[in-house]
C-alpha cells in the first residue's frame, strides 16, 4: 500500500486537525496569537463546503458535525471507500457526497468553503481553479508547502514577491494563518505546511486572467531586472506582434508598419514610467497600469 503515491501525508495530530477546524467555526476556545482575525473565517451551518483530498475523512467527519453538506473529492477510490465506510448508518451520510476523481477535472457543485489538504503538486492548479470557480465561494482554507504559502502572502518588495503571487492576488486576499510542522504527518513529508485563507474579491477585477498572467511571465522570468530588460528578452517582441496584428485584423485597424514593434514597447514603458522599475517592486495597481497601456495600443499578451 504506497500510500506516497497520491501524497498521503495524513494529518495524525488530532490537536491540529481539530485546532483547524477551531479555527474555521470561531470558536473562543483557542485563539491564534498572531492573528486574532482569524475568527472572521467562520463556518456557518448553513454552509457547503467542497473538500479536496479528504483521505480516510479525518477533517471529513469534523466539518459535517457544523456544516450543511459536505462534497469531497478524492482521487483514490481505496480512500474514498474509506470515508464512505466511516458515515454509513449514521446521520452524517446523507450530508456527504464523494465524487472520485481529480479534483482538477471534476464538476464542481456549489459552495461556500473549499477545505483542502492535498499533496503539493497539484497546489498551484488548485488554487487556480478554486479561483476560476463561478459563482465564487466565501472562502477556502487551504493547506500548502510552507515556500508556497509565503509565495502567496508575499508583498512587493518581499523576496517572495513573484508571478504567483501577483496572480493570484489579483483576484483574492490571502492570509497565512497557521504553521503546522511536519511531524504532525504520517508519514512525516520533507518540508513544513502552513494554512493559509483566501477569500475571493469580489466583483472580481474585470481583468482577464491569461492577459495578466501573459504580463507577469514576461517581467518576473527576471524579476529583479528593470522592465525594459525583460521585455527584450527573446521572442518576447515577435509573440507581442503576433498578438498585435491578429487584434488588428481581428478590429478592422489598418497595421502600421512604420513604427517597429520594439519601438512600441520601448514607447509605452517611457510614457508609463516603468521602463527602470523592477517587477520585484511593483505592485498590482503598477501591473495593471502597465497592462492597460498596452491594451490601449492594442498590444496584448494572450
Ligand atoms: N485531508 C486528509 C487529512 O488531512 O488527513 C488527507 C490528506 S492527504 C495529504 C491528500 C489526499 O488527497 C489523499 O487522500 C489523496 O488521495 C488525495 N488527492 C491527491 N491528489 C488529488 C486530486 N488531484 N484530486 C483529489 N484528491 C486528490
Amino acid at each position: 500500500f504506497n500510500t506516497e503515491r497520491f501524497g498521503q501525508h495524513i494529518l495524525k495530530n488530532p490537536l491540529v486537525a481539530q485546532g483547524w477546524v477551531l479555527l474555521l467555526f470561531a470558536t473562543a476556545l483557542w485563539t491564534w496569537p498572531y492573528s486574532p482575525s482569524i475568527n472572521k473565517a467562520n463556518l456557518r451551518p448553513t454552509d457547503k463546503v467542497l473538500e479536496v483530498g479528504p483521505g480516510t475523512g479525518n477533517l471529513t467527519v469534523r466539518i459535517l458535525e457544523k456544516a450543511k453538506h459536505v462534497t469531497a473529492v478524492e482521487m483514490d477510490p481505496r480512500m474514498a471507500a474509506e470515508l464512505t465506510k466511516r458515515v454509513q448508518g449514521k446521520p452524517e451520510q446523507r450530508k456527504l457526497d464523494i465524487i472520485i476523481g481529480d479534483f482538477v477535472k471534476a464538476d464542481l457543485p456549489y459552495f461556500d468553503v473549499c477545505i483542502s489538504n492535498t499533496p503539493y503538486q497539484i497546489s498551484s492548479p488548485l488554487v487556480f481553479r478554486l479561483l476560476s470557480h463561478r459563482p465564487l465561494f466565501r472562502c477556502a482554507i487551504l493547506m500548502f508547502q510552507r515556500e508556497f504559502a509565503l509565495r502567496l502572502v508575499a508583498r512587493p518588495g518581499d523576496d517572495l514577491w513573484c508571478r504567483l503571487s501577483a496572480n493570484v492576488q489579483l483576484y483574492a486576499k490571502v492570509d497565512h494563518i497557521m504553521k503546522v510542522g511536519k511531524n504532525n504527518f504520517r508519514p512525516p513529508p520533507q518540508v513544513e505546511s502552513s494554512v493559509v485563507r483566501i477569500v475571493p474579491v469580489d466583483p472580481p477585477p474585470p481583468v482577464r486572467f491569461e492577459e495578466f498572467d501573459g504580463l507577469t511571465r514576461i517581467l518576473f522570468t527576471r524579476r529583479n531586472k528593470v522592465c525594459h530588460a525583460n521585455f527584450q528578452a527573446k521572442g518576447v517582441t515577435e509573440m507581442l506582434e503576433a498578438n498585435w496584428k491578429t487584434w488588428c485584423s481581428q478590429n478592422n485597424q489598418i497595421v502600421d508598419d512604420s513604427i517597429d514593434m520594439k519601438t512600441r514597447i520601448e514607447n509605452i514603458l517611457t510614457e508609463t514610467g516603468y521602463s527602470e522599475s523592477r517587477p520585484a517592486k511593483m505592485d498590482l495597481d503598477d501591473l495593471l497600469k502597465l497592462l492597460s497601456a498596452f491594451h490601449e495600443a492594442g498590444i496584448h499578451f494572450a
